[in-house]
């Protein structure tokens, strides 16, 4: 019989899931579908399972194996599902020293107990981090390429993009330019540049959390650990590692810098809109009135305030309103240019800081944010809703940020008793 070669064209979306009892793959089927939105095919046997991967294109970024099915007792589940580079995850009764050795020699990604449905808490973790390691990049930087190889066999497992350096400067380089990177594994004695000098390079630019760092050595012992962590590495790996210490060191490193974006984001971001807060608005907004100060280029502020907001709200319900509230969010969002500084200072009230605005551009910038904003129909489920905004323009660099913002704030006032719709400059 010929067998159909068959090649990943797209990217997998699915998780595997063979087991024989009916029960348990339901239960794991379901809290996939309910944790992570990610749909499960289940095969009871050896065979249904082989039959399956033989003829279709590859669909799965995870599988949950069960190593002692009816047909197949001894585990060989696992080397058909690894054999097909699909990141597996392996269920075991009772776990010997024995059973875990061979186990890991297939190349796994994790054992787990299956008595304990505690368990599953983990198995879902650890499928989550395999959907999300597909778009994680990893740089190795090693001159052996015995070890550098070794690293990218066992982070290839567990779906990272893996990224290779022979010696620190190229890895440094890499880390310049690449800013998908998301770990660096670093050995320590390296031509070139040292794994030390690289991670005291990489720390001018990039903190603990932005960049996590492991060193990797087998050479000194406690001291090259010590010295590592001391010049900025998170973490250190001593040569030769377990593959179990290896991924565990990757995931928590990985997962704490994931943690602390996400932190970073929600103390900075709006909750209803995602734009900025107002304390990121002073927080970046005076980092850019400094950077303009020193280099005598303009700013720009204003404050615009959507008009008779509490009608819209009247009308139409709070619900409605947060949506409104978006949109005028987004619109302003995309606006503006990157550089500037968008935000929600309260309710239905945004400011915005304008870098490098000619004189003779301001007047059509804002006017033409007022003249959008009146054209536009805003629709809300069923509703249709027409909006005008007031905005007040400090339209020169004043002393101090606060000042800008003081000058914005009389202008819009100014412009709400004119009666609304309108923009105010400051001369
Ligand atoms: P003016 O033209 O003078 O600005 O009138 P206004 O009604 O827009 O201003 P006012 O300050 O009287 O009312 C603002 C309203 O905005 C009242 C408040 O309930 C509403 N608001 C503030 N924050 C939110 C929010 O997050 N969501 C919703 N839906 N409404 C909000
Ligand atoms: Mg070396
Ligand atoms: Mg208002």
């Amino acid at each position: 019989m010929v067998k159909k070669i068959i090649e990943c064209t797209t990217r997998p979306t699915k998780v595997l899931i063979v087991e024989d009892s009916m029960t348990f793959a339901g239960i794991l089927k379901r809290c996939i579908k309910s944790s992570l939105d990610v749909e499960s095919l289940v095969f009871v046997d050896y065979a249904s399972t082989e039959e399956y991967l033989n003829n279709n294109e590859c669909e799965f970024f995870a599988a949950l194996l069960d190593i002692n099915l009816p047909d197949a007792p001894n585990g060989e589940v696992v080397d058909l599902v690894v054999g097909k580079k699909i990141p597996s995850i392996v269920f075991t009764g009772e776990l010997s020293d024995d059973l875990r050795d061979i186990m890991w020699a297939k190349r796994i990604v994790d054992y787990v107990p299956k008595e304990n449905f505690g368990n599953i808490e983990h198995v879902i973790n650890l499928v989550d981090r395999l959907r999300k390691n597909i778009n994680t990049k990893v740089l190795v930087v090693d001159d052996s390429s015995t070890s550098r190889n070794l690293c990218r066999a066992l982070l290839d497992v567990c779906n990272f993009q893996v990224i290779e350096a022979v010696n620190g400067q190229e890895g440094l380089d890499l880390v310049n330019s690449d800013d998908e990177i998301r770990l660096v594994i670093a050995d320590h004695y390296m031509p070139v540049m040292d794994g030390l000098t690289l991670v005291k390079e990489i720390r001018r630019k990039f903190s603990k959390s932005r960049l996590p760092i492991i060193g990797l050595s087998g050479v000194g012992g406690a001291t090259t650990s010590a010295y590592f962590l001391k010049a900025g590495a998170n973490d250190y790996i001593h040569k030769p590692f377990l593959t179990e210490e290896f991924y565990c060191r990757v995931s928590h490193n990985i997962e704490n810098s994931e943690y602390i974006t996400t932190i970073k984001k929600m103390s900075d971001n709006d909750y209803l809109t995602g734009i900025y807060n107002r304390r990121s608005f002073f927080k970046y907004g005076e980092k850019l009135f400094s950077q303009q100060q020193r280099s005598g280029a303009t700013l720009v502020a204003a404050m615009i305030d959507i008009d008779e907001f509490k009608a819209c709200n009247d009308k139409y319900g709070h619900i409605i309103g947060d949506e409104v509230i978006k949109v005028v969010a987004d619109l302003l969002n995309n606006r503006f240019r990157k550089g500037d500084v968008v935000s929600r200072f309260g309710g239905e009230e945004f400011c915005v800081l304008c870098a490098d605005m000619k004189a003779d551009e301001i007047q059509q910038v804002f006017e033409s944010v007022r003249d959008d904003i009146e054209k536009r129909t805003i629709v809300v489920g069923k509703h249709e809703i027409l909006l005008t905004v007031s905005i007040g323009v400090c339209a020169k660099t004043m002393s101090s940020l606060d000042e800008m913002i003081e000058v914005s704030d009389k202008k819009l006032y100014e412009a709400k008793n004119k009666g609304r719709n309108q923009v105010c400059y400051s001369a």
